[in-house]
């Protein structure tokens, strides 16, 4: 595919990690690969195994997949918290140090790299509906190598914080549904009338 010159840069291997997971590059997933970076930093990470790493996202956006890859937080190890407040904010804790720093963003995005007459075109293009596919990507890609060109601090504010460190993903035993029969954790049932218990689905 062809690429136009100014937008071509280098990746480093975690951020093409990040790429290869999520299946694109796009401001998104800068965003969440900055602040796992910083937090790894910080927080003298290592990849989670388990749930040593806890982070807790406050949106549903592109950059959770960034944590999700660096950090090792996960949906399905539990230690990956989604709150849907659609802030481009993150905490992240180590359970070992029991340590904690939460990043925000808390200034408008705004565009400092060199084709910044290209960007407010295609930025106005997109606010009025008229952008194309690939103008979009353009976009995003822009926007995407301008994050990563600026200092951190810029971008995000870092604040180590206290917090009480969440309990760990609840394992419980499964017993079938006496409705539909199917396996179904227990501490997710519910009651039918009868008594019996049963599945969610089968309640409603
Ligand atoms: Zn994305
Ligand atoms: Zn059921």
């Amino acid at each position: 595919m062809k690429n136009a010159g100014s937008t071509k840069f280098d990746l480093t291997e975690d951020l093409k990690q990040c790429i290869e997971f999520h299946g694109h590059l796009c401001p998104g997933l800068v965003y969440g690969y900055l602040v796992a970076k910083n937090a790894i930093n910080l927080l003298e990470l290592k990849r989670s195994r388990d749930e040593e790493v806890v982070a807790i996202s406050e949106n549903d956006s592109c950059a959770v997949d960034a944590l999700q890859v660096l950090l090792g937080t996960s949906i399905g190890k539990g230690n990956l918290i989604l709150k849907d407040y659609g802030k481009n904010a993150y905490t992240i804790l180590n359970r070992s140090s029991k340590r904690a720093y939460r990043f925000s963003r808390n200034r408008y995005y705004r565009y400092s790299g060199k084709s910044r007459e290209e960007f407010d075109r295609l930025d106005a293009a997109i606010s009025s509906g008229a952008a194309s596919e690939k103008e979009k990507w353009r976009h995003k890609l822009l926007k995407a190598k301008d994050l990563l060109s600026r200092p951190f601090n810029d971008i995000f504010s870092t604040k180590e914080i206290d917090i009480v460190m969440p309990p760990y993903a609840p394992l419980a035993r499964s017993e079938a549904c006496a409705k539909c029969g199917e396996m179904t954790m227990s501490t997710k049932m519910a009651y039918a009338e009868n008594g019996k218990r049963i599945c969610i689905p089968c309640s409603t």
